[in-house]
């Protein structure tokens, strides 16, 4: 199949790029993980649908992608985000305290429900999922050779990265380097024997601040503070070193949320455009960054209850791949508000899709369901949609009008669905085959299960609660779960 062409925001220049791929018709991506002290919350969830919608838009439009996804399980200090990393508090040590547990089991615990709720959210799994302190060695090799050209220096608690060196270091974020938030520390632990305010850390010695860190290893560099250089590696370095591992010293597209601009990325730019000796464009041909999720207008937040997780929305008996629908309506590029009530027209969308397709499926003879095509124009323009940056908001309403669509017979309306969710990712299919199959129920409590469901997505609370009652007087047992309802008989 020959590919068709897709265009992406690149944030380095600021314009829509035709995406050129390094080897025909196939994409390496890296998309920035999260740090897994903590359970993962929905705006963490945003970041990864997007880069699922990119893979599966690859994907529809005829090209192979190599997907990693990086599991950051040490060095993330919480000043790291504004650049302000020398002193900062290190995520994985904080959860060690809260929960009196390992940093390795801290991670493996955070993994797991990352993995679980990502596959609840139905994206397809990465081709590599690495955990930084398995690239340790990767990122001393890259903090060698920075030292070894001139880019990185030495002080007794830590190897910098110096900006000065590196003409394009601003080139990403587009801001005066002297407008960048300082990152020199200060109190009792401040390096005067930093170079620049936005000189960034390669490495960290275990001293000063970090003398009490958790997770360190030996290392070539030097400091008269510590033996065999032990220390741990800085944030940026991970990203540098395991996309090389695994893609290259060049590869196709980066991802990552938006904070993610300034200082994470602008500084994995400067030391893996240094240590390979690539153009800073090379590194990575496209930088890719979708805006951040808030709720109520507000950052998202732990202390203000705002940080919902994939739980969160389980508990309140959501279909998760509502949220899925939720993400799909908005642009990756703009901030996205969730609410609940936002949260519940989704819900009611979904379902209104589910009850279409399926009403749709029965109408096509058993004989004619292996032979349905999808319909040509409109396949054509969902793909085109999506080709366009990702224009998710579009290729969706696109779903809505072709149902709408009278010239269009219900198999071909069926077959285009069943065609568009391989990128919308919403188990449309699966949702009618799988109750066929698992629940053998007769013709009219499927009826009544059907106005039951019409009733709930029209809030008619008390017909649905009668629905309920008509169902179990005719023998049959009905549970609301967060997948639609489920019924057996008694
Ligand atoms: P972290 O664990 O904070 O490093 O974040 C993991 C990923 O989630 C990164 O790519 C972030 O940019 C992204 N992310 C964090 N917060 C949000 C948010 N509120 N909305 C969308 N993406 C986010
Ligand atoms: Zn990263």
């Amino acid at each position: 199949m020959k590919q068709k062409p897709i265009t992406l925001f690149n944030t380095l220049g600021k314009q829509k790029n035709l995406l050129e791929p390094i080897k025909t018709g196939y994409v390496g991506i890296y998309h920035c993980g999260p740090t897994v002290y903590w359970t993962q919350h929905i705006g963490n969830m945003r970041s990864v649908v997007i880069s699922d919608l990119l893979v599966r838009t690859l994907h529809i439009s005829g090209y192979k992608t190599t997907l990693v996804r990086n599991y950051t399980d040490v060095g993330h200090l919480t000043g790291d985000n504004i650049g302000d990393a020398d002193q900062g508090e290190d995520r994985m040590t904080k959860a060690v305290q809260r929960e009196q547990s390992t940093p390795d089991e801290i991670a493996q615990k955070y993994i797991d429900v990352f993995q679980k709720d990502i596959t609840t959210l139905n994206t397809l799994p990465a081709n590599h999922t690495p955990r930084a302190t398995d690239h340790i060695s990767g990122m001393i090799t890259l903090t060698q050779q920075l030292l070894d050209t001139g880019y990185a220096y030495a002080t007794d608690y830590a190897i910098y990265f110096s900006v000065e060196k590196f003409p394009e270091y601003t080139k990403l974020s587009g801001q005066k380097l002297e407008l960048q938030k300082q990152g020199l520390g200060h109190g009792d632990v401040a390096d005067t024997n930093k170079k620049h305010p936005q000189d960034f850390s390669l490495w960290f010695f275990k001293a000063g601040a970090h003398a009490n860190a958790l997770q360190t290893w030996e290392s070539p560099f030097s400091s008269s503070l510590v033996k065999n250089g032990e220390g741990f590696p800085g944030w940026h370095i991970e990203c540098s070193a395991m996309s090389k591992h695994f893609l290259g010293t060049t590869f196709d597209i980066h991802m990552g949320g938006i904070e993610h601009i300034p200082i994470h990325h602008t500084n994995e730019i400067a030391q893996s455009a240094c240590a390979n000796q690539v153009p800073h464009t090379e590194y990575a041909h496209i930088w890719m960054h979708n805006e951040h999720l808030v709720t109520d207008n507000k950052k998202m937040s732990k202390s203000e209850g705002t940080a919902y997780t994939i739980q969160d929305i389980i508990d309140r008996g959501f279909n998760p791949l509502s949220l899925r629908y939720f993400f799909l309506q908005a642009h990756y590029q703009s901030k996205q508000n969730f609410t609940w009530e936002a949260l519940q027209a989704s819900e009611t969308s979904l379902q209104k899709l589910y009850t279409t397709a399926k009403t749709l499926y029965k109408q096509i003879p058993w004989y004619k369901r292996l032979f349905m095509k999808p319909h040509a124009q409109y396949a054509h323009d969902f793909v085109s949609f999506l080709g366009d940056n990702i224009d998710t908001p579009q290729s969706l309403a696109l779903v809505w009008n072709m149902i709408k669509d009278d010239s269009l017979s219900p198999s071909e309306k069926y077959a285009t669905l069943i065609y568009t969710d391989q990128v919308l990712g919403l188990h449309i299919h699966q949702h009618i085959t799988a109750k066929e199959k698992s629940v053998p129920i007769p013709k009219e409590i499927l009826e009544l299960v059907e106005k039951r469901e019409q009733a709930r997505a029209n809030k008619d609370w008390k017909e649905s609660d009668r629905l309920r009652d008509e169902i179990q007087n005719k023998g049959y047992e009905i549970k609301d779960t967060s997948d639609g309802q489920q019924i057996h008989k008694k």
